[in-house]
């Protein structure tokens, strides 16, 4: 028949499963951990106990004592766990949490292994009245569960009482709450104490009350207590760094990313100069420059980072400095390609007449200061309309890539060299005589004339005309004449045939002999 303790129970032991499953449903929640676990033992608890309740010999009713001996010991200290877990009090040191399973375990073990040992039930017998059950003649290690469990429960309530916020409204009400909770099963304890035999054994559904408790205000406090861990989340995840320093400049706490930056800030205790981080840039703290940058090198990985401070205040009172680190690499690349990309000629990747000539510019103003020669060249393919005309304008851009690559290979590294326009070419040639610069002008022209250009299946020779003028050492003049002078160099060498090298010398002299020459005849 139905006893009301049967009844009781497995109303209890229905409510414990809905309960944990609830409980399983909220494991996404922060804190929820110890409440699955505790939900779990109480579920256990209760179906043990509502076994014993159905039993009907002495071997079903001890079995069905063995079952509640996997949950019975731990409801204490996963309570307690809970406790400090929810009140921002966890214990972190594992060891310590393992250490508070040891009487669990060693009483769930002894439980079990009665009759061998008899450490934790001396004796055993069995009742039908007033419902059947277990009689307990308590051995050693029952006592000292009873006691163990009572209490991490009071722990658990003194947890609550000390350390629970209790600013607001709601705080005051989680821990009218939270104590309620306690009250059933510790009550429970308090009437069982020293009685081996009871009607029931009202543990199972005291505690069921407080898990039902416990996991209606998790899930209804799950979007609050999520706030501030999300908070937390979104600054520990954040893809910049921060660190946190106080008003000395000594490190106070870092996100992950600064500590995978700065490895060693993992080891240092709070309070350490910031000039002890291994890397940091303490230096930049306090720089007046608008752009407080650094580079950062790990292995192979190197990154170029930007620093911002910004004080962190408490009323009008300066508590502490955050310093952000923000990942400038990217944009780097991209200033770098756009530079890039607007000084280099698309095509030949040279620098392009504009970049040629701010290059060129200051290396010609140092020639100048030091009274150094300097030369320029300017080069020109011949007939390279003929090249687009009859094989294309893309094996035209073949040969036009093909020079640029040759030029800088026949150049000295410190000389400038860019794609003047079309198929004309120039070269600055720093610290070059005239002389000098003519031969460098020759090589070019004689490598270009004996190679052998691949375009559309046949081979093509292409000749260069060069112009040559240069800067004598003590001469005033600018590089845009340096530069008109190597262009009408150039000019005489297409009139006098193409395919060889002028220099402005070379013009000058002639000029200067056919004006002797002129003044000869006349004389004559
Ligand atoms: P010269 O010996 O007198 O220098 O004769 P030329 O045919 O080399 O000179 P001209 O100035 O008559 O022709 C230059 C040609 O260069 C015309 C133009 O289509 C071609 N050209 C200019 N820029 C490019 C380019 O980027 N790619 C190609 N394929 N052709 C180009
Ligand atoms: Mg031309
Ligand atoms: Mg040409």
């Amino acid at each position: 028949m139905f006893s009301l303790p049967l009844i009781l129970q497995t109303a209890a032991a229905i409510i414990s499963i809905i309960v944990l499953y609830s409980a399983i449903r909220l494991r996404s929640a922060p804190k929820a951990f110890y409440f699955i676990c505790m939900a779990s033992a109480v579920a256990i608890y209760s179906y043990g106990y509502l076994f014993e309740l159905s039993s009907n010999t002495l071997e079903a009713a001890y079995l069905a004592t063995r079952l509640q001996y996997f949950a019975v010991p731990f409801i204490g200290p996963f309570f307690y766990l809970f406790v400090r877990d929810y009140g921002n009090r966890a214990i972190r040191n594992k060891v310590h949490v393992a250490c508070i399973f040891i009487v669990p375990l060693l009483c769930c073990i002894l439980a079990n292994g009665y009759p061998y040992t008899r450490l934790h039930f001396s004796s055993l017998s069995y009742t039908l009245t007033p419902s059947p059950h277990l009689i307990v003649h308590p051995g050693p290690t029952f006592v000292l569960n009873f006691v163990y469990n009572g209490i991490l429960l009071l722990m658990g309530g003194y947890e609550i009482l000390r350390h629970f916020p209790k600013k607001t409204a709601a705080d005051r009400l989680q821990r009218f709450l939270f104590l309620c909770t306690l009250a059933g099963p510790v009550l429970n304890l308090v009437f069982l104490l020293g009685q081996a035999s009871v009607m029931m054994d009202f543990g199972p559904l005291a505690l069921c009350l407080t898990a039902l408790t416990l996991g209606i205000y998790i899930k209804r406090n799950r979007q609050v207590e999520w706030l501030p861990y999300a908070r937390e989340q979104v600054v520990e995840n954040l893809q910049d760094a921060f660190v946190l320093l106080d008003n000395e400049d000594r490190f106070l706490d870092a996100n992950a990313k600064a500590l995978s930056y700065f490895p060693s800030m993992r080891l240092l205790p709070a309070g350490t100069p910031v000039s002890a981080i291994e890397g940091f840039p303490f230096e930049l703290l306090h720089s007046a420059s608008p752009v407080r940058e650094f580079t950062w090198q790990s292995g192979d990985d190197v990154r170029y980072l930007r620093l911002s401070t910004s004080p962190i205040e408490s009323g009008s009172q300066n508590i502490c400095t955050c310093v952000m680190l923000y990942d400038s690499t990217e944009t780097h690349r991209l200033m770098i390609e756009l530079d890039r990309l607007a000084s280099h000629d698309a095509l030949t990747g040279l620098l392009n007449r504009g970049a040629f000539f701010s290059h060129a510019q200051r290396v010609f103003d140092l020639a100048l200061r030091h009274g150094q020669p300097a030369s320029v060249l300017m080069l020109d393919i011949d007939h390279f309309k003929r090249v687009n005309d009859v094989y294309g304008h893309a094996a035209g851009d073949l040969v036009l890539e093909e020079i640029a690559r040759l030029l800088p290979q026949r150049l000295r590294h410190t000389d400038v060299c860019g794609r003047y326009g079309g198929e004309e070419f120039c070269a600055f040639l720093p610290s070059t005589s005239c002389e000098d610069a003519t031969t460098v002008a020759e090589n070019i022209r004689r490598s270009v004339q004996s190679r052998i250009f691949p375009v559309m299946h046949t081979s093509l020779h292409i000749t260069l005309s060069i112009g040559v003028a240069s800067l004598r050492p003590g001469e005033d003049e600018s590089l845009a004449d340096l530069v008109k002078k190597a262009d009408a160099a150039l000019y005489t060498a297409k009139r006098n045939g193409r395919n060889r090298v002028v220099s402005m010398e070379a013009l000058e002299r002639e000029q200067v002999q056919s004006t002797l020459a002129m003044q000869t005849e006349d004389m004559a």
